[in-house]
């Protein structure tokens, strides 16, 4: 589903490659985490896959498309993108926020009324309670929820997920990654997924890809990985 060929990316300031001729199959509906310390190249990673990076040289493939052909704001459409902070839009309500590619693509109120409550109650969060809230009325657990249900509102076949519990205390952590996972069984998504948590990789992963000074170092799933320390 994702492909990336003999990828590099040197910031001009480097002499070093951030990433260093990656060759990296993902397969459609896994999870596939990213981990390894900071600065190993991550980030960079994930960030060529919707374009906010350029890579340097190299091929990026999804569902078969060179993602050089493909105009960066269409490719977001369709790649839904979690971050740490959230992201949230401070201004906007909960169901704007999580309106926001829906409206992009220019679906009718109705539809998007009846897709913001029903991402909501698969957060397990009532409508009726959150969708006229603000971000700053909710907790750290719950502007994530909603960070998730925004990058899931349009149904993107990929998502990018950049530490997306990093930032949340370990029993609400925990409980996102479980409530993550349960969500995953029903929608299926291609999944790249950045932490910098073995632990976070071994339980959410299908596919673990450990990266250091910008390589792979070690690919499989987390049995393999375990079992080859
Ligand atoms: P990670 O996500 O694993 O922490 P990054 O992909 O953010 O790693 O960074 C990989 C390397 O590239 C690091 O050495 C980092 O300092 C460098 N780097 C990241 N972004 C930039 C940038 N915009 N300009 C220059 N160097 C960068
Ligand atoms: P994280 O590791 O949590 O992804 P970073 O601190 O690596 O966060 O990066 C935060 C932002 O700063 C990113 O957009 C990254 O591209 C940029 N960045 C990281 N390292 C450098 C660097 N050495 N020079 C310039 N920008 C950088």
């Amino acid at each position: 589903m994702i492909v990336f060929e003999q990828v590099i990316k040197k910031y001009n300031n480097q002499d070093k490659a951030a990433v260093d001729n990656l060759d990296l199959h993902i397969q459609k509906g896994e999870i596939c985490m990213l981990v390894g310390p900071s600065g190993c190249g991550k980030t960079t990673t994930m960030k060529m896959i919707n374009k906010l990076i350029k890579a340097t040289s190299g091929k990026i493939y999804i569902d078969g498309m060179d993602i050089d052909q493909v105009d960066p704001i269409n490719l977001r459409l369709d790649i839904g993108y979690v971050i740490q902070d959230t992201g949230l839009f401070p201004h906007m309500t909960i169901a704007d926020n999580i309106a926001t590619v829906p409206k992009e693509k220019g679906w009718s109120r109705n539809k998007i009324r009846n897709r913001v409550d029903e991402l909501l109650e698969l957060m397990d969060l009532d409508p009726e309670i959150y969708r006229d809230k603000k971000p700053k009325d909710l907790s750290g657990g719950q502007k994530q929820r909603v960070g998730v249900a925004r990058a899931l509102a349009a149904d993107p076949p990929v998502m990018l997920m950049d530490e997306p519990f990093g930032a949340l205390d370990p029993i609400t952590r925990g409980k996102l990654q479980d409530e993550f996972l349960r969500i995953q069984e029903k929608i299926g998504k291609t999944i790249v997924f950045v932490t910098h948590d073995i632990d976070e990789a071994l339980k959410m992963g299908d596919k673990i890809v450990v990266m250091r000074d910008g390589r792979v170092v070690q690919f499989g799933s987390p049995n393999e990985i375990l079992s080859n320390p």
